[in-house]
């Protein structure tokens, strides 16, 4: 039987799913945390930066596709990492990272039929992210339970 994973446990690995994504597609990290804000209720969260220049709701470049498509990945990564590691799937924790999503899908593809199904396929591709980089995501995970809060420059190490 597996041993019980906390909340606390389960956010580390949400936010480290999160993380490692991001790192492994290029996006900017600034921090990832397991520290609750209670003003929000947010357990946790990553924060990184977006360049001015990105506007994947117009520019239909391919460079911009990749990146739009590394967010939304690695947005997903955070329930997948989740789930694997607590072994249910918390779709309530992960609310607003579907909200935006699927807001975001939307927005690039025009049409919710379009977005279902692009979504659906970065979702493949994501668990396979998830799957590839586990070692990586369990070391981030760790030091987030140790720490609290990591730099980007720690996560890298880390990784
Ligand atoms: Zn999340």
């Amino acid at each position: 039987m597996r041993a019980e994973v906390t909340e606390l446990e389960g956010t580390a690995y949400h936010e480290a799913g999160h993380a490692v994504l991001k790192c492994a597609y290029g996006v900017v990290l600034r921090h990832a945390t397991i520290i609750r804000d209670d003003e929000s209720e947010v357990l946790g969260h990553v924060a990184y930066t977006i360049s001015p220049s990105f506007h994947p709701d117009y520019d239909t470049s391919s460079r911009t596709r990749s990146r739009a498509e590394a967010l939304i990945m690695s947005s997903m990564a955070g329930r997948i990492a989740e789930q694997r590691s607590t072994g249910i799937e918390n779709l309530e924790g992960a609310e607003h990272d579907i909200h935006w999503e699927v807001g975001f899908a939307s927005r690039m593809t025009g049409s919710n039929e379009e977005a279902e199904l692009y979504l659906a396929w970065l979702e493949h591709r994501a668990r396979r992210g998830v799957e590839h980089r586990w070692w990586a995501i369990e070391a981030v995970a760790a030091e987030l339970l140790k720490r609290r809060k990591l730099s980007a420059k720690q996560v890298r190490r880390v990784i």
